[in-house]
């Protein structure tokens, strides 16, 4: 059944770091998050996680920014689009989050902690080897004022720990049900580095708390910094930051690749810039990305956007991990290629076809025309855009430009297949008007009638000679958008190389 309750109060954000090129785990995060926040009439909130500037850059967050707006995910606050809780860009914050670590370590919700790594490594070791858990130990939690004034003199440049209250946690997960964290597994952790800089433990959850997320909806992988994420909230109350409640939490399932491993960033699947220059549509992608954890109920698999957002319900997300399947997100890209008008078909191959070099950008008003001629002939036979392409090339290069694929030469433009070539040849020749029944009726007639050919036999080396390949749009068809003269020209120069 579908629910119906909506709330309009419902802010979520999706909020990447800019690192490395959009992947699909990501959307997917994306996606659900903006389906949630359009089902209930809510706000999408953008923002961009970018604290880090050894591993953020500008190209991946003009990526991000790119790949939303491809996906016809649009925000509601954020780069851009602006909103009453900017900037929303992390990186113009940092006054923010060293005004509120000071006041979460005057409130002692924090201390400074001046262990090096090494001697965190070296206790970590010996707590492994006593059996104790190996997390923070508490080392720097205690220390007295003087001593912490020792310790800045001699040039100590400290990093600021939270300081856990030491009680468990638990949330009722809108993905997951029920979530217990005993205490013992979350030890005090590190807010901002020893070189001021502040990390995700700090940011992420105060910029949710200012900017009044509600909902939190993001991969499982980050399940285990929620306890944390829960206990800074109180500090951020306690200091009076907020005076909201805890977000809600949905943790979405993991996504799988091959051999059931978990689907990596650097899996060439996963990555949206494989998706475009291939050619699926944005509708295609979309529905399959809602596919990874998500269905719209009855075994229905084919559905849009708005669809997605008019049913999304949350409740309905299945927390086993979702199996990504490149060959299902074909097929359904496929579908929607097949859903668009023959206008629009034409209007997404034709980037396709500028960058293989076989229209002008712009294209002129004949490019235009044989490609509108063509559209109907092929609209139903491609998954993706860019098998278009080889298809159609024969109608947009010239005779002498036509390159035959060799494979398809070997197969089927044999010697045995000159008597058939030379039939086809002279019956076209012979043909007065040049439409669609006089073509098919002249290579019927001989070829099949006259010669007593099979169909394949007897076309499949016309097919070639005219197209270049054995898959192509339907002979006679394209016969006729090619025109008389280049389809006599190709079959003679493909009698000529035989000969
Ligand atoms: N910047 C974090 C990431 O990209 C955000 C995680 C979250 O949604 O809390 O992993
Ligand atoms: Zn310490």
């Amino acid at each position: 059944m579908t629910e119906t309750t909506v709330d309009a109060t419902v802010r979520v954000r999706f909020c990447p770091s800019p690192t490395g090129n959009p992947h699909v785990g990501m959307l997917r995060t994306a996606l659900f998050n903006w389906a949630f926040a359009r089902h209930n009439g809510g706000t999408f909130v953008f923002r961009i996680e970018d604290t880090d500037s050894a591993r953020d850059s500008e190209d991946s967050y003009l990526a991000l920014v790119e790949s939303l707006r491809w996906l016809g995910l649009d925000w509601d606050e954020g780069p851009e689009a602006g909103g009453e809780y900017g900037p929303y860009r992390q990186s113009e914050r940092l006054q923010l989050y060293a005004d509120t670590v000071e006041r979460l370590r005057q409130a002692d919700y924090a201390y400074p902690c001046f262990c090096t790594p090494k001697e965190l490594e070296e206790r970590r070791e010996q707590a492994r080897k006593e059996g104790r858990p190996p997390g923070y130990d508490g080392h720097c939690r205690n220390l007295s004022d003087t001593e912490r004034d020792d310790r800045y003199r001699a040039g100590g440049r400290p990093a600021i720990r939270f300081r856990m209250p030491g009680t468990d946690f638990a949330w009722d997960d809108l993905v997951r049900g029920r979530i217990e964290v005993a205490a013992e597994n979350i030890p005090d952790f590190v807010l901002v580095r020893g070189n001021g800089d502040p990390l995700y433990t700090l940011v992420n959850p105060l910029d949710d708390a200012l900017m009044q997320i509600t909902h939190v909806l993001r991969g499982e992988d980050l399940l285990s910094s929620t306890p944390r994420q829960l206990a800074l909230y109180d500090a951020l109350r306690g200091i009076g930051m907020t005076d909201l409640p805890n977000p809600q939490f949905g943790h979405l399932p993991y996504v799988m690749g091959e051999g059931n491993r978990k689907l990596s960033k650097r899996d060439p699947e996963s990555s949206l810039a494989m998706y475009r220059q291939s050619g699926y549509l944005p509708e295609g992608l979309v529905n399959y990305l809602a596919l990874l954890g998500w269905s719209i109920g009855e075994d229905r698999e084919f559905f849009s956007q708005q669809e997605m957002a008019e049913n999304f319900d949350i409740s309905r997300v299945n927390p086993n991990p979702a199996r990504f399947d490149l060959k299902k997100c074909t097929a359904i890209n496929g579908d929607w290629i097949r859903e668009l008008s023959e206008a629009e078909l034409s209007q997404r191959l034709r980037p396709f076809l500028i960058a293989a070099n076989l229209i002008a950008d712009p294209p002129t008003s004949e490019q235009e025309e044989a490609l509108a001629s063509v559209v109907p002939l092929i609209h139903t036979r491609m998954d993706r855009l860019d098998q278009a392409v080889p298809m159609i090339e024969f109608l947009f290069v010239s005779d002498a430009d036509l390159e035959l694929d060799p494979k398809d030469v070997d197969k089927v433009l044999k010697p045995e297949a000159m008597p058939a070539l030379e039939a086809a040849h002279n019956a076209l020749a012979a043909v007065t008007v040049w439409d669609l029944e006089s073509i098919e009726a002249a290579l019927r007639d001989s070829l099949i009638d006259g010669m007593g050919l099979k169909p394949r036999l007897a076309f499949g080396p016309v097919r070639v000679a005219v197209t270049g390949r054995r898959v192509s749009p339907p002979l006679f068809e394209s016969l006729e958008l090619l025109g008389r003269e280049s389809s006599l020209s190709r079959l003679q120069r493909s009698i000529e190389s035989l000969g």
